[in-house]
């Protein structure tokens, strides 16, 4: 049996649970405007205790709507008041930091460049309350930018550090004035760190997260600078020929993987 070694930051942040908590204890049914998490299991678990998450708010069919951790623009939230609905809202607050910057940088009349991933909900909650934002997601499209008075950028709050710091770098290059803000969120950081930490010392790492989770992404992309790496959803995609003559393998978990998945995934490496 090969040795698990967890990093030391793992799964769950502070946001995806207070999102989770506050659906949980909300004693009634209730939609959310998009699956609360990216983890399709724990969205089924939800939905099981009435939490639905519905794509629209026109397809609302309870009293009560929850906004994600990833948040909304504002107009949404402002239309749904509209509606009558009571709204919980738990926009991450490293989220809400996000927006406000932009929304800052945008008033001091920087041309704001959003650096993530164009079709992630975050991102387009905060593309949704600017007047003309640019969203880059790769160096090369930075590259491709040209002159501007004024740049000024955030990031997407779960964005790899290093890959913003190189964007940085690039955007810095098209303008006379620039202005980067932090919007990196403490558990990202946290969860990459980990990651860069543990991944050189194992023969094999295995991510569990969501297919669609941006963060749990990242970090098998990170992992794999290292060596071999699975992004796995659930313990029933652990194939056995990973571990073929392997000492040590590393297990790490996207900020949207909740506990009871981490556990069967460890559980079932434990009994190859
Ligand atoms: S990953 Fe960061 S920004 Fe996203 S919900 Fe978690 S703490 Fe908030």
């Amino acid at each position: 049996m090969p040795k698990i070694i967890k990093a030391k930051v793992i799964g769950f942040c502070f946001g995806v649970k207070r999102a989770v908590e506050l659906a949980e204890k909300h004693p009634e049914r209730l939609n959310t405007l998009g699956p609360l998490i990216h983890n399709p299991q724990e969205v089924e678990r939800l939905a099981e205790q009435g939490k639905v998450p519905v794509d629209d708010l026109k397809k609302v069919t309870e009293s009560t709507v929850l906004i994600r951790a990833h948040g909304v623009p504002d107009f949404i939230l402002k239309r749904a008041k509209e509606l009558g609905l009571h709204v919980i809202n738990a926009t991450c607050p490293f989220v809400s930091k996000a927006h406000a910057l932009s929304k800052q940088l945008e008033k001091t009349g920087h041309q704001v460049i959003i650096i993530g991933e164009p079709n992630h909900a975050e991102v387009m909650g905060i593309v949704g309350n600017l007047t003309s934002p640019i969203v880059v997601k790769t160096l090369d499209e930075a590259k491709k930018l040209g002159q501007f008075n004024k740049l000024g950028a955030i990031a997407q709050t779960t964005s790899n550090t290093q890959l913003v710091d190189q964007i940085v770098e690039e955007l810095k290059k098209h303008t006379q004035e620039f202005k980067a803000m932090e919007t990196i969120c403490q558990a990202t950081e946290e969860h990459q760190a980990a990651v860069r930490e543990l991944a050189p010392k194992v023969d094999v790492m295995v991510v569990v997260g969501g297919k669609s989770s941006g963060n749990t992404t990242r970090l098998h992309q990170i992992c794999l600078e290292y060596g071999p790496a699975y992004h796995i959803e659930t313990a029933d995609e652990i194939n056995p020929a990973w571990f073929t003559n392997i000492n040590t393998v590393g297990l790490t978990a996207g900020a949207s993987t909740p506990d009871w998945i981490i556990n069967e995934v460890e559980g079932e490496i434990k009994n190859i």
